[in-house]
């Protein structure tokens, strides 16, 4: 794997999502990591203007969060723990992408038990899933400044991530995937499935 091409891949990507409405005021991380070295991620560094992001913005730390020779004086973002528990809990994964979505924050603040979707073609933008005839929840989980006490929460409820994504309440949408082409698939089949449902039900 080239790091810097795949810094420059995910730099774009987040300038495209920047577009799209789903980082506002310099919110919103990302991460991925090298399939041959997984103890180092590669996250965005805290309070840079997506719209201006590039790929000398990110920084490394090791699956703790702590920040690699070299990295020490820069500031991961916050929610840092979070990818550090997802890599942990899906080994198989090496990208995590993250919106502020307006229909992540909607469903989040009405349907608080989760967001269900059924019968929708795109469903199949999942991994494994290969017709639209069939039914998948986007748990919604309780947001909370203590990454400490949230990663712990993601551990604890884990088998409620039957699909590659969650949402946190009144936040935002996390979705992962073996590498950054699958990472989108998964976060854009999910915001997509959001504005979709939200659209239908207040019609
Ligand atoms: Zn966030």
């Amino acid at each position: 794997m080239d790091i810097q091409t795949e810094k420059q891949k995910l730099a774009e990507t987040i300038r495209a999502y920047h577009l799209k409405g789903w980082s506002p005021a310099t919110s919103t991380n990302y991460s991925f990591r090298d399939t041959e070295e997984p103890n180092v991620l590669y996250v965005s560094r805290s309070g840079i203007d997506k719209s201006q992001f590039t790929a000398d913005d990110f920084m490394e730390v090791d699956l703790d969060g702590r920040p690699m020779p070299g990295f020490e004086n820069l500031r991961p973002s916050a929610e840092t723990l979070i990818h550090c528990r997802i890599y942990r809990l899906f080994p198989e994964m090496n990208c995590i992408l993250h919106s502020h979505s307006v229909y992540s924050v909607l469903h989040s603040a009405v349907h608080t038990n989760g967001v269900s979707f059924s019968g929708y073609e795109v469903l199949k933008g999942y991994d494994g899933i290969k017709t639209h005839e069939t039914a998948v929840k986007c748990p919604v989980f309780p947001n909370s400044q203590d990454m400490q006490a949230f990663s712990a929460l993601l551990e604890r409820d884990a088998e409620m991530l039957k699909i590659p994504a969650f949402i946190m309440a009144k936040h935002g949408t996390y979705a992962w995937g073996r590498d950054l082409f699958e990472a989108k698939r998964h976060l854009e089949t999910t915001e997509y499935l959001l504005e979709v449902e939200w659209r239908l039900r207040n019609a």
